[in-house]
Parts: C-alpha cells; structure tokens; sequence
C-alpha cells in the first residue's frame, strides 16, 4: 500500500498546469497569477507627510525654537515654495514634502500663534516623512507569478495601475456521485435510500479551492451508467468520482474508468479514513475515484484533490498550513494507517490545544463539520493529554 506522500507525488507528477487568460483586477480576487509584476512606479512617487503639522529642516528644531510659517501644503497640491532656514510650512498628511524640509512635526506638538509655531523639543531628520519610494521601487519585482490574489495583492496591483491581470484558468471538475442508494437532492429518500451528500460537499471543496465544479449527478451502480457519465465529462479538466471503489460486487467505478478509456495509476493509500483512492488518466485529464462515505470523500479530496487543483491552477504553494498542538484529551489511533482525525483546535493560556470532535467514523459529517483541522497521528499510536500534535490547518484558527 502506497504512503500519502508517495500517493501524492504520483499524482501530483501527472498534473499539468492549466493555461492563462487575462482578467479585470477585480475579478482576480482568488485567482493565481500568471505573470510577475514589476513596478513601474515609484511608491510614494515623493517624499510626504505622514501627520498633520509643519515640515521643518531637522537641524533648525529644538526646544523653544520658534520658526516663521511660509505657506500651506495639501494633499493632492504641490508646495508653492521651498522651506528656507528659521521657517516651517504648514502640511497635511499624503503631501508632498516641500523642498528644503526633511522631516515633519506633529501640530500636537507645537503651539502656533501668529503666523509662527514655538517648537517643544527636536526632531530627527525623516521623521514622520514617509520617503518617496520606501514602499515600491521602479524595477522591484513585487509579486512572483504562482501567488494567490487576495486583497493585499489586488491593493499592491491597483497601486500599480495593473487594470487587468493575467492568470491561470481555473480547473473545471466534473463530479459524479454513484450509488443505488442514492436522492439527490430535491428528492425525498424512498425506502432503502439515503441523501446524496458527497455531490454537494464535493462541489463546495472545489469552489473552496478555486476550481468550477460541474455535477454529472448520480449514476446508479451499473457499470454502462457509470462509463456513459465519465464519457459525457469530456469538456472537464479533471473528473471526480464517489464511491463504488472498494471491492465489493457493485464496487464498478474503476472497471467503468477503464471501458471509459482511463489508465489508472493507483488505489490503496495507506491512511484512514479512506484507504481506497483511484487515480488514473482519461486522455490528458486527470480523475480520481474517491471513496463513497462523506468524510472519507471530504478529507481524501484535502489530501490529494486539492493540490491537485492548486497545480492546475498554476499555484506554488500546494500545500495546507500545519502547526503543532496539544493533545487536551486522548487521541488514539489503532491499526496499521496513518490517521488524519478531525479535531477542534482551543486556545488555552496563549497555545493551541486540540481535542477530537467526537466519533471519528466515516460517516460522521458532523464531526468534520466541527473540526478546525486534521490531526496527523501516526499507526499505532495512542496520544495522552499534554503531547505534541501535528494539526492540518483547515479554518481560521480561534484566537488565544
Ligand atoms: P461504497 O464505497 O459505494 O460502498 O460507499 C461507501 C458508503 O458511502 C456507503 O455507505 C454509501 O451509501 C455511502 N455513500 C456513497 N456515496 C454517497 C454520497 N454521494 N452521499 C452520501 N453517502 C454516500
Ligand atoms: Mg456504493
């Protein structure tokens, strides 16, 4: 049986990275850039207050010093005049520092009468001036291509005046749930059946990871239904599949992968949940046949969908946060797998503890639904309170 990190690279070595298109900056929000970015501007382009006050020159000032005001500087308007020894000129935040001057003192700190301001104290050269450049440079690479978009990125591309972007298209999962068993949703489950809830929680992994999820709904377990849904995902970029991957009679998705014309490359992962995960190619795309229960389906996609979907989508960083905490109660892991549970993470006296969200079987969304992370426990492994945890990060942690 193949370790996760062996199932991944295998995967992950199949996975090409998708092609680029040029989208408004908006519009980029959560997308992957393509290109890196060079300044073409300078940021701030000048020298310029970061206070209401009086630009001085550093070298005049000092207790008691009174200086004569020469003028008036706002944002959005240029300094009539330079500042000349003895003098100050009144200035707003954002405004060009006037000649002359090099830093800045705050009006609360001075008492101004008549045309002249009397000086507390001394100040350093550049203080509260914000110099031209100290941010951007002309020519500094300021992003590499491969970086999510978030807001601090579409700040620093707006600065920029980047109006549009090029990034990597955004992988469109096709996502067949199979089962007998199976109503789907707008459909009251008949006797024997049960909801169809890995369509939906599959689909929201994909949006959560960037890519266009497309639902082939359900196939009932007969091998020509399954191969006729595959064969009509054909303007997908990867396929996605539940259940009928173990080895039971009607377990038929990875036989109707191969009439479907898929190689597959791999099935048994060594990890719970989940063990049975098929891999294989359909032409140049990729499909992955993922276990049936919820949970199991949930966190194999964490495991090995995700990065792949991150490749496509032209991302370095394919991996989740993880981070080390504190077992706050038991954690145990029998067997020959290595076990990714689901545990809430508590902040406790400014660390991070972790405790399981209850029972940990495959079926049991809700504990997933409670859990902040995936705990990494080892085969054979019984964690006592107090021991150190490697956690998955999957949310916003709580604060300490
Ligand atoms: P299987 O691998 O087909 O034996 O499925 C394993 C378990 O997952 C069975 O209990 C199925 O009923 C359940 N299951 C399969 N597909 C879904 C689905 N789309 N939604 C909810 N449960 C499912
Ligand atoms: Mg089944």
């Amino acid at each position: 049986m193949l370790s996760v990190e062996e199932a991944l690279e295998a995967i992950l070595s199949r996975i090409d990275v998708l092609g680029t298109e040029r989208v408004d900056v908006m519009a980029s929000l959560g997308r992957t850039l393509a290109e890196p970015i060079v300044s073409h501007r300078q940021i701030p382009p000048w020298p310029n207050s970061s206070m209401d006050g009086y630009a001085v020159r550093a070298a005049d000032t000092g207790p008691d010093v009174v200086l004569r005001v020469v003028g008036r500087v706002e944002a959005g308007t240029l300094p009539a005049r330079a500042v000349e020894a003895g003098e100050a000129m009144r200035i707003f935040t954002g405004a060009p520092l006037p000649e002359g001057a090099d830093a800045v003192v705050p009006q609360e700190d001075v008492d101004a009468v008549d045309g002249r301001v009397s000086l507390r104290g001394g100040v350093d050269p550049a203080a509260y001036v914000r110099q031209a450049g100290e941010d951007v440079g002309v020519g500094d690479r300021v992003l590499e291509r491969g970086t999510l978009l978030t807001a601090a990125e579409i700040g620093l591309l707006a600065t920029l005046g980047h109006n549009q972007v090029s990034v990597h298209r955004r992988p469109r999962v096709a996502i067949l749930s199979t089962g007998n068993e199976l109503a789907d949703l707008g459909t009251e489950p008949g006797p024997g059946q049960i909801p169809n809830t890995n369509t939906y929680s599959l689909m929201a992994q994909v949006l959560e990871a960037g890519g266009v999820p497309i639902s082939l709904g359900v196939a009932p377990d007969r091998l020509e239904a399954i191969e006729e849904r595959v064969r009509r995902a054909c303007d997908a970029d990867v396929i996605l599949s539940s259940a009928g991957v173990s080895v039971g009679e009607l377990d038929l998705v990875r036989e109707a992968l191969t009439r479907a014309g898929a190689a597959l490359h791999l099935w048994k992962v060594s990890m719970r949940p989940g063990k049975p995960i098929t891999f294989g190619s359909l032409g140049a795309r990729p499909v992955f046949g993922l276990p049936g229960n919820p949970v199991s389906a949930m966190v194999t996609f964490e495991l090995f969908v995700r990065p792949a979907l991150l490749k496509m989508s032209g991302r370095r960083r394919l991996a989740r946060a993880r981070l080390r905490a504190r077992a706050l109660a038991p954690i145990a892991n029998p067997g020959s797998r290595r076990g990714y549970l689901r545990v809430r993470l508590e902040a406790i006296d400014g660390a991070l503890g972790a405790r399981l969200t209850g029972e940990q079987g495959s079926a049991i969304l809700r504990s997933m639904v409670a859990a902040d992370g995936l705990a990494v426990i080892p085969p054979d492994t019984s964690i006592v309170p107090g021991d150190s945890v490697e956690v998955i990060i999957l949310r916003e942690l709580p604060s300490p």
